[in-house]
């Protein structure tokens, strides 16, 4: 089908709640990106995050083949293994504990949510409040909108869940405030992504974890993005000084099969009990028999240090640009500041007919989630291509 078709049919059936751009991608393989007419594209942006593992990464692929072909789906009433090995394969690379599996990352998040307002309870807390940054992004289901304080303020989707607040990121005097007997979780995303790429202090998780000790509260990272592998250690918080409660996961945890996951820790492992929560799809055979392929891949020493080093090239190759400022981030999870009065949409806009994939979050930021296993050619296509357009879109 042409673009065109599909876009008639979009218009047509689909609710407009996405600005597509005029691209139709018809096949992916690796680091490349096909559309429609047969065009090739170098992807900078793995469908933010989630295909880190290139498309179509053969061990995810003959994973979900050989599972499809013999059990697809039987509810959470009964037992499977692929979905056994992968929590036990997810709680030891990370908190121990226990995992709930969903489907998505704003479902992993209202697991959190659940067992952080459910923790508070039983501290004898009534009205238990959970404390985010401004900037963040949590999801877009009722309970991690409204610790998505930009999103939560749109008073069309009112009214918002109650007990959830803001203070300004990286602002550890107004965490250590905001904090207190009321605080079921501090829910923070070790790096922003979808804000920008801002990373989180050190001094502002360490108030974090330690305003959560004094009040009884649990510290919850929201690793949808910067984990399984994007910063270059299996999970951002490994790279900071404090251990979470509880994590969540999802995006690059499946490779494209959607599966999110809630991994908490022994002290809030067991506060969900029967009938608290659940889900019909999460867990599944064929999304779990996926995302552990992914994690036997990424759990690797050397894949890790390839994160790291190919993040170096990267971001020191783009601050020899003229037209970027600065670059943010940590591994393969880097946001570019470009310079004063470059408008970072047409950028995005000139990169894509160049056939190089990145995003937008901000008016002046690019945001680059190459795949891990991008190599150094690779990289030096997509600065030269960068480059390329800078210059384009400043003399324009
Ligand atoms: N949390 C973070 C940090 C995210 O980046 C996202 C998605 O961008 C989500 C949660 C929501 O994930 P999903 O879109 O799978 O619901």
């Amino acid at each position: 089908m042409t673009l065109a078709a599909t876009q008639a049919l979009e218009e047509r059936y689909l609710m407009r709640t996405y600005k597509r751009a005029g691209v139709q991608f018809v096949r992916g393989e690796g680091m490349l990106l096909w559309d429609a007419d047969g065009r090739e594209y170098l992807d900078f942006l793995t469908g933010i995050s989630v295909c880190s593992l290139g498309h179509c990464h053969p061990a995810v692929v003959e994973a979900v083949r050989e599972q499809a072909a013999s059990l697809m789906h039987v509810s959470n009433l009964f037992y499977t293994e692929p979905m056994a090995r992968l929590a036990e394969r997810l709680a030891e690379s990370s908190l121990g504990g226990r995992v709930f599996f969903a489907n998505s990352g704003t479902e992993a998040n209202e697991c959190a949510i659940k067992i952080a307002r459910k923790h508070a309870h039983g501290r004898g807390v009534s009205a238990p409040e959970i404390v985010s940054f401004e900037q963040d992004f949590h999801g877009r289901t009722y309970g991690s909108l409204a610790a998505t304080p930009g999103l939560a303020r749109n008073e069309a989707l009112g009214p918002m869940l109650a007990g959830f607040r803001a203070v300004p990121r990286n602002d550890a005097g107004a965490l250590r405030e905001a904090v207190g007997e009321r605080t079921a979780a501090v829910l923070l995303e070790p790096i922003q992504g979808e804000s920008g790429v801002h990373p989180i202090s050190d001094e502002a998780l360490l108030a974090a974890r330690e305003a959560c000790d004094a009040a009884g509260a649990l510290l919850i990272l929201d690793e949808i993005q910067t984990g399984m592998g994007r910063t270059g250690s299996l999970w951002a918080y490994e790279q900071t000084p404090v251990r979470p409660d509880v994590i969540t996961s999802a995006k690059a945890l499946g490779n494209g099969m959607p599966i999110g996951a809630c991994i908490a820790g022994p002290v809030a492992a067991d506060v969900l009990e029967p009938g608290d929560h659940g889900s019909t799809f999460a867990g599944g055979p064929l999304a779990s028999a996926a995302a552990f392929a992914v994690l036997e891949t990424v759990d690797h020493p050397a894949l890790l240090r390839g994160v790291r080093e190919r993040g170096k090239e990267l971001r020191a190759g783009l601050e020899t640009l003229d037209g970027v400022a600065g670059t943010r981030g940590r591994g393969l999870m880097i946001g570019v500041e470009l310079g004063a009065g470059i408008d970072a949409a047409a950028v995005g806009t000139d990169l894509l007919g160049r056939g190089l994939v990145v995003n937008v979050p901000a008016p002046s930021t690019l945001r680059l989630l190459p795949p891990l296993l991008v190599e150094s050619d690779q990289i030096q296509r997509a600065i030269g291509l960068i480059g390329e357009s800078l210059l384009e879109c400043r003399s324009s």
